[in-house]
């Protein structure tokens, strides 16, 4: 037996009486969330909205039981409840701020979707409700921010006039005559949503009952989907959280930024701008000291074995880049070479003048051997990070030895 579809005629029925057709437990549904018994219920009539044409199902009760999921089975619709009925007649409540916001969402959609298509040309494909955002895919070119504004500003102008929305039943010719947005192939009696003088719209869904409950439209992003543009809006009550949110976020900025909220992109970019200045300063500052400190460790280090001077150090990094700098100023010398450890990240950097004539990847790849680590380069210049930090010393005491060795 058919459900009777109590939110077609009314969506704003949340409360109903209604007798069970059927009720067997189900078992539990872990990919579902669903870890203990649950039971399908259907009923004779229902004003739960099952998942469908992109809206969500409703939560609610049947008595004591609490309402998980609402299918629709085609002709029955399918209450998923965590109890079983102990009545033939039983009372049910549906969720109230649940499906309300769904209205204002899907109605809004029915909106923004008839503006996009009469401004602009560009069709919906598909709607999603989310749980945070609602999203529209749009066919055509790339909506401009012009067009995303001109809609969203047509749209609320729609619903600040606060026209009627109504439930039509007629064929598929009948609505085509009338200039139905899409038309669906289907045969028999079809409902579709009518928003006075601006759009009508097969749907199967709720809506609320004039443009005003809406209470307002915000377009928030529009990004490439595969062929499609996906645009994500809010509405009604979504919309006012989202408009809050924005306003929060925005006076933190300006807090952390000493202005006024009027100020935050001029004292951004000052606060970038100087960023990138001291950024450049400090890279100077650190060449500058790698060069002082390159210049100490070779007068330091005396010629050993075929001439070379060998500098090793374990070093507190300043900052990651410091020892590529360092070992880059030593192996500019004639006859040198570095072997530098950072004492906190484990980072082995060993370089060398060519004129040294070792070879510092297989250098590095003989003390990997030994003490584990990752890592490579070339024969004047080796970089790796050893997987135990605390090892450095012992790492580049065994450099040492396999250079002096070699
Ligand atoms: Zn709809």
């Amino acid at each position: 037996m058919a459900t009777r579809r109590l939110y077609y005629d009314d969506a704003y029925q949340m409360e109903f009486t209604a007798r069970v057709v059927h009720c067997e437990v189900l078992p539990p549904d872990l990919s579902a969330g669903i870890t203990g018994n649950v039971w399908s219920l259907i009923l004779d009539r229902t004003a739960f909205y099952p998942t469908s044409g992109g809206q969500p199902h409703d939560l609610g009760k049947i008595e004591e039981a609490n309402v998980l999921e609402v299918r629709d089975g085609g002709d029955e619709i399918i209450h998923i409840v965590d109890r079983r009925a102990s009545d033939p007649d039983v009372k049910c409540c549906v969720n109230w701020p649940r499906r309300f916001d769904h209205m204002q969402q899907h109605t809004g959609q029915h909106v923004l979707s008839a503006m996009f298509q009469e401004r602009f040309g560009l069709p919906t494909v598909s709607f999603h409700l989310g749980a945070e955002v609602c999203t529209i895919d749009l066919q055509g070119p790339e909506p401009s921010e012009e067009f995303l504004e001109g809609a969203e500003r047509a749209a609320n102008q729609i619903i600040f006039e606060d026209r009627g929305v109504h439930v039509r039943y007629g064929t598929a010719e009948q609505f085509a005559r009338l200039g139905v947005r899409k038309v669906v192939q289907r045969e028999g009696i079809l409902r579709a949503i009518e928003i006075e003088s601006a759009d009508l719209q097969p749907c199967g869904g709720t809506h609320v009952k004039s443009t005003g409950q809406i209470g307002m439209i915000l377009v928030r992003n529009c990004s490439k989907m595969r062929q499609d543009w996906r645009v994500e809006f809010v509405c009604g009550g979504r919309a006012e959280r989202a408009a809050r949110h924005d306003f929060q976020l925005l006076g933190q900025v300006a807090e952390k930024l000493s202005c006024a909220t009027a100020d935050v992109v001029s004292a951004a970019v000052r606060a970038l701008t100087e960023r990138d200045v001291h950024f450049k300063n400090y890279r100077a500052l650190l060449e500058r000291l790698a060069e002082a400190e390159a210049a100490l460790a070779l007068r330091s280090a005396s010629p050993g074995l075929e001439g070379v001077r060998l500098f090793q150090r374990a070093l507190d990094e300043m900052s990651p880049e410091y020892l590529g700098l360092l070992a880059t100023e030593i192996a500019k010398a004639e006859k040198s070479v570095a072997l530098l450890a950072g004492k906190k990240s484990g980072q082995m950097l060993f370089a060398q003048h060519p004129s040294s004539a070792k070879d510092m990847n297989a250098l590095l790849k003989q003390v990997f051997e030994k003490i584990a680590g990752k890592g490579g380069g070339t024969r004047d210049f080796a970089r790796g990070k050893l997987a135990d930090a605390s090892q450095v010393e012992n790492a580049l005491a065994l450099a040492r030895e396999k250079l002096s060795g070699a």
